[in-house]
């Protein structure tokens, strides 16, 4: 039975509607898409190991028959999810080892990640936290929001504090407004950050009573994560139109590489200028974490740079991302420039442009 109509349309656009009816068996889905056998057999094996779960709008937007749907790859369990490459790991960056108190990381000097929520609208296959994301157990209460609120007030060297999960947009306006608030009331917290996925998921989550929250505690960056330029619809425009003036927030994107679903320079073009188009700055592109699993996603990062050269110079440089990866163990992030340094002269630098043309600049 297709559970995922609703009676109204006010139902539709009601974002608790729609986490409340995502879609989450084998069943459901196959009322949805026409399931190929590979996908029917490895649905239960992968998703006893991470949950499926998806919106109906999200999956509103998957191609019923196409098995290699961009939308359909990035929720639909596959067989390879069950791989372990040989450098892939439960936690690639290791956050659970800098952890001081339950649910945040403390990696950089100034930066702390807080995982407000692990409940996600829907669960990405590629997920870097399906070690958590999705597993209740993991989600912190009040006592848990009262010890790491300590920790930021007592840590002065901590200048921004991102909230993250799961999905930290699953919180109540209520919740979101009183964390805000005691945030912002830290001195020593020079900005806060937010990355969700909902405005991609679930866009219906931003309407004026969130944007009236988020006004409230101007400056308010919000970091969401577009793969795709299917992904920008019309409910997309109009709700990151409202988050961007009725919430005066600032909203950037972070995407991911991924193999079969975004791995060439004319879908990443048409992504990066659609993005810039509604309001968004492409803010980084990633080389996918080496997660367990994640092999039949990640693009060889000599391709990436490939790609990336393809687009640096050719479109503005407002809508390019930095491509980044973010090393395995707990390294941080480094940026994968393309090779623009040729040569280093006693006397100059040679650099090779966009068109593979050579100039030498003194120094
Ligand atoms: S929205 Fe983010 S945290 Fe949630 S499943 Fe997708 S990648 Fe993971």
């Amino acid at each position: 039975m297709d559970h995922s109509q609703p009676e109204t349309i006010e139902s539709w656009l009601n974002w608790k509607w729609q986490i409340q009816n995502r879609i989450k068996t084998q069943e459901a889905l196959s009322a949805n898409l026409e399931l190929t056998k590979e996908e029917r057999s490895s649905f239960d094996s992968c998703s006893a190991f991470f949950e499926f779960s998806v919106t109906p709008y999200y999956l509103g937007l998957a191609d019923s028959k196409d098995p290699h749907c961009p939308i359909r790859l990035q929720i639909v369990p596959r067989q390879e999810e069950l791989i372990r490459g040989p450098f892939e790991k439960q936690d690639p960056l290791a956050e659970e080892t800098h952890m001081p108190v339950k649910g945040v990381t403390h990696r950089y000097p100034d930066r702390a990640l807080w995982y407000l929520s692990h409940v996600c609208a829907v669960y990405c296959r590629f997920c870097t936290r399906k070690r958590k994301v999705s597993n209740s157990f993991h989600t912190p209460g009040k006592e848990e929001w009262n010890q790491a609120l300590a920790y930021f007030r007592s840590h002065s060297e901590i200048k921004e504090v991102i909230l993250s999960g799961g999905d930290p947009l699953n919180l109540s306006n209520d919740k979101l407004d009183y964390l805000l608030g005691e945030l912002k009331s830290i001195p020593h917290i020079n900005q806060v950050r937010i990355h969700s996925r909902y405005p991609v998921t679930l866009p219906m989550r931003i309407d004026s009573e969130l944007c009236s929250v988020f006004k409230k505690h101007f400056p308010i960056y919000l970091v969401t994560h577009f793969n795709h330029p299917k992904e920008i619809t019309p409910l997309v425009k109009e709700r990151i139109s409202l988050l961007i003036q009725k919430g005066n927030v600032i909203v950037l994107n972070q995407g991911v590489l991924l193999k079969g679903i975004n791995d060439s320079a004319e879908i990443l073009k048409e992504l990066f200028y659609g993005l810039t188009a509604i309001g968004i700055k492409p803010y980084y592109l990633h080389q996918c974490d080496e997660v367990w699993g994640s092999s039949g996603f990640r693009v060889e990062i000599a391709k990436g740079v490939e790609i990336m050269k393809q687009i640096r110079g050719k479109i503005s440089g407002l809508s390019v991302p930095l491509y980044v990866v973010d090393l395995t163990g707990g390294g941080g992030k480094i940026p994968l420039p393309s090779e623009y340094l040729a040569e280093k002269t006693d006397h100059s630098y040679i650099f090779r442009n966009y068109q593979d043309e050579l100039y030498e600049i003194s120094y």
